[in-house]
């Protein structure tokens, strides 16, 4: 967990969220607390979505290739990040949407810095 600001109310910490300014709980963030609550990463991907209309429905397409390829045996969804060998939550990272079945399996961090160079 990133290091973060924190206060307690009755005991509880909270975490402030850089985009609405508003100290939430932990639950109203998104795993690995990031610097937005949960509430402003969705807003952030609805715009991101409706200024990347083909973009998005590339990368539909190609999460529900990965999907039905797993669903039929013909790919296997390992339990470690490919960069840090970390063992949480493994997601299919496309480094080309135009290769739907080409993906590097990455955890959410070593995911999210990707997005991070890339973006
Ligand atoms: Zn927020
Ligand atoms: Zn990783
Ligand atoms: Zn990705």
């Amino acid at each position: 967990m990133p290091e973060r600001a924190t206060r307690k109310y009755h005991g509880t910490p909270r975490y402030k969220c850089k985009n609405c300014r508003r100290w939430l709980t932990a639950d109203q963030f998104n795993g690995g607390l990031g610097n937005r609550c949960r509430g402003c990463d969705k807003g952030r991907k609805r715009a991101w979505r409706a200024a990347n209309p083909k973009r998005y429905a590339m990368m539909t397409k190609c999460h529900g290739a990965i999907r039905r390829a797993i669903k039929r045996g013909e790919m296997k969804r390992p339990t470690r990040c490919a960069e840090c060998g970390g063992g949480k939550r493994i997601l299919g990272h496309h480094p080309n949407y135009k290769q739907p079945l080409r993906v590097v399996w990455l955890c959410d961090t070593c995911h999210a810095e990707r997005h991070k160079e890339a973006a």
